[in-house]
């Protein structure tokens, strides 16, 4: 417990920086953005490479999005959710991607109905940013799997792809603050998600699936009071 206090006490510190570092950063970039597309309609630069600059710009504002995320408070909207339902949209959601790689997420649960109290929003974040990494990872073609359980009084949602999966010598390095293996990832969405998780009084973990692919496993306490960050 110690450590685990002291973990959500360094992620929240990470988050109150980075979010107000972000909110400094987003102001110049905004200028900056502005000013390329005026120098490329002003002069005759070259427009491959404005595409570039627009585009670096626009990634270096995606990660200010996920660390402004990562410094707002957790308690704003509770809600009693349907933890089945709210899984059935994002993997509705998610399948419009998968699909333009011929992959497909195919839920399996017995369960029509789990009520679970939680930050809805946060909770469907960390499902995207999960089954993102998992159709990312996925060879073309290749079925992803979501299975929602109910056991003693958690929930057990599973992720499970049959891409390269993670060497063990990495595994201890996901998750830490922008661990990226992908040559446009930003590293953030695990670290994110981890937070979100244990927040909600779970644990978000992965586990190697023999011989290939990857299950990430999140359980989540249906009865629980969350944790105030
Ligand atoms: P990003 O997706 O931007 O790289 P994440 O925090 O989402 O950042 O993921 C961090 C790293 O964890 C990835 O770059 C990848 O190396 C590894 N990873 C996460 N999910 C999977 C998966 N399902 N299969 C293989 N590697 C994964
Ligand atoms: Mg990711």
């Amino acid at each position: 417990t110690e450590e685990f206090l002291r973990y959500n006490e360094s992620l929240s510190m990470i988050g109150e920086l980075s979010a107000g570092i972000a909110h400094e950063i987003r102001n110049p970039l905004t200028s900056i953005r502005g000013f390329v597309q005026l120098l490329y309609s002003r002069s005759k630069m070259n427009r491959e490479l404005h595409e570039i600059i627009l585009s670096e710009v626009d990634r270096i504002n995606s990660i200010i999005g996920e660390l402004l995320l990562l410094g707002k408070e957790m308690p704003s909207e509770l809600a009693d959710c349907n933890l089945a339902g709210l899984l059935g949209q994002v993997v509705v959601l998610l399948n419009a991607q998968a699909h333009m790689t011929d992959n497909e997420i195919v839920m399996h649960s017995d369960l029509d109905s789990l009520l679970i109290r939680c930050a809805v929003n946060k909770l469907k974040q960390v499902f995207i940013n999960v089954l993102k990494n998992a159709i990312e990872a996925s060879p073309h073609g290749a079925e992803i799997t979501l299975e929602l359980k109910l056991e003693e009084n958690a929930a057990i949602i599973r992720i499970i792809d049959t891409g390269p999966g993670i060497p063990a010598e990495l595994l201890h390095q996901i998750g830490a603050p922008f661990f990226t293996t992908k040559s446009g990832g930003n590293g953030l969405g695990v670290m994110i998600s981890k937070k979100i998780i244990h927040n909600h009084k779970g644990t978000l973990q992965f586990k190697s699936n023999q011989p290939v692919g990857t299950i990430v496993e999140i359980t989540l306490p249906l009865l629980h009071e969350l944790q105030h960050t």
